[in-house]
């Protein structure tokens, strides 16, 4: 029958992998906004960066906006992302008396308070991270101009010449890879000896796990392949890890739609992880596409077991619903 006459092939399934507890919430944030208050429920930017999401939260009335100077005064409330938010846009949108809701992920949250602390301390702050990327954006908002200043390679950390080498303090993304950033703040520690460390790791637990799974089962891997979206940190980082760690190729694949299945050849051993943004929907379409060409036989590798949640705010748990 067909079925006999399907190739094997065996997929490396990562575990921890896909949605984190900021992700969760930050989407739990925009449909209980759209629960309670009717749509329209303004977002300011990308609030995950997923487009698979974004558009789902479109179609349930989500209008998805770069800049606040785009949403009318309509009583309707705004979402900033699970990035975070320069200080200066809560400002904009209190002093315009907009409802806004903060979805911030309280891990970002407490890498702008691990910066605050070092600038209270009278240290510069240098920060780890890809110039650009909204939380770095967001994270440098949250200091004066000029009070932080952004590290990007090793080259950056040669470059840097500090007014004072004796007050720095670092702190990095959440989405970073794990070497890649031990590697720059070991250049900065040879450099400067007295820079000072956040108080806690800023790099988060579902990026560090997620890059723990795919460094465990990449070796031996003819394709590892990690959904995600090109503007997704944490899910280019897993393409990076894969491709070190040894596997023969890794690609960031949005869907289905972007597995090259013609070069897989019978017997392969594929990779594979989904970024913190990247729903499970999308790992499972991916499955049954590789199902309906070959006998596939799954190898669990699980690295870590996640048990995270960050609840919401109070103001939209328990609250009467809207006929929405
Ligand atoms: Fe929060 Fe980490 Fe998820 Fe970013 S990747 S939203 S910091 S838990």
């Amino acid at each position: 029958t067909a079925i006999e006459d399907k190739p094997p092939l065996t997929i490396r399934l990562c575990e921890p992998r896909g949605f984190c507890a900021g992700v969760d919430r930050a989407i739990q944030i925009v449909v209980l906004a759209l629960k309670r208050f009717g749509a329209p429920v303004y977002v300011r930017h990308e609030i995950v960066h997923n487009k698979y999401v974004v558009d789902g939260l479109r179609q349930m009335g989500a209008v998805f906006v770069k800049e606040l100077d785009a949403i009318p005064d309509d009583g309707q409330p705004v979402v900033f992302s699970a990035h975070g938010v320069p200080k200066s846009v809560p400002a904009e949108a209190e002093r315009r008396e907009l409802l806004y809701l903060d979805a911030t992920c309280p891990l970002v949250s407490k890498v702008h308070k691990q910066a605050m602390r070092h600038m209270r301390l009278g240290r510069q702050v240098l920060l780890i991270g890809h110039r650009g990327h909204p939380e770095v954006v967001g994270t440098m908002g949250q200091l004066p101009e000029g009070a932080v200043t952004l590290i990007e390679t090793e080259e950056d950390v040669a470059a840097y010449q500090p007014a004072d080498p004796s007050a720095l303090g670092f702190v990095t993304q959440t989405t970073l890879s794990v070497e890649d950033t031990a590697g720059i703040i070991e250049a900065l520690r040879r450099k400067f000896p007295e820079m000072q460390a956040p108080s806690s790791e800023s790099i988060c637990y579902a990026t560090t796990n997620r890059q723990d799974a795919v460094k465990a089962s990449a070796a031996g891997a003819d394709l590892f392949l990690i959904v995600g979206a090109p503007n997704s940190s944490n899910s280019r980082r897993l393409v990076e890890v894969a491709e070190r760690a040894g596997a023969a190729r890794a690609l960031l694949v949005q869907g289905k739609q972007d597995v090259p299945l013609s070069e897989i050849a019978p017997g392969s051993v594929i990779g594979m992880s989904a970024g913190a943004s990247a729903p499970e929907v999308l790992t499972d379409e991916i499955i049954a596409a590789l199902r309906e060409r070959f006998d596939v036989r799954i190898e669990l590798v699980q690295t870590a077991v996640e048990n995270e949640n960050f609840p919401v705010m109070r103001s939209l748990r328990d609250v009467p619903l809207t006929s929405a």
